[in-house]
């Protein structure tokens, strides 16, 4: 059995963002020569997420606006874990979208749904942050 890894790195613009990696994730697959296995991707943060979804803007905007409902991140006296942080709603975010996703490698091909694509959701930005790509199978 092989095992490949590798770690993406992200600093972005803004205190969120949705980022589709799949392309970063077809070309560590590629890097590791695998045909078939598992491909793990998650986030090292528990700020961040990792996420399979469609890559339509509006839908990222509807996400956006659903998180900010459920766990808004003004005002921050409202959270019990602020005080020396300001990212409790970012903690509470990333539990929502989760951490991780992993994805059946097929003929050397991540073997998706139709519409299916990676995404880094990013909650708590402007700083570096790591997605780690595991990758095991022949
Ligand atoms: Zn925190």
């Amino acid at each position: 059995m092989k095992s490949y890894r590798k770690e993406l790195l992200f600093n972005t613009k803004t205190r969120r963002a949705f980022i589709n990696i799949t392309p970063q994730v077809e070309a560590a697959l590629r890097e590791s020569g695998i045909k078939e296995g598992l491909c793990l991707v998650n986030a090292m943060h528990i700020t961040a997420s990792v996420f399979i979804n469609d890559n339509e803007s509006g839908l990222h905007r509807d996400f956006e606006r659903w998180l900010e409902k459920l766990a808004p991140e003004k005002p921050y006296d409202q959270y019990d874990h602020n005080g020396y942080e300001d990212n409790a709603d970012a903690h509470l975010k990333r539990s929502v979208m989760g951490r991780e996703v992993v994805v059946a490698v097929t003929d050397g091909r991540l073997d998706f749904g139709t519409w299916e694509q990676i995404f880094y959701g990013e909650f708590d930005g402007m700083r570096n942050k790591r997605v780690l790509v595991k990758i095991i199978g022949e």
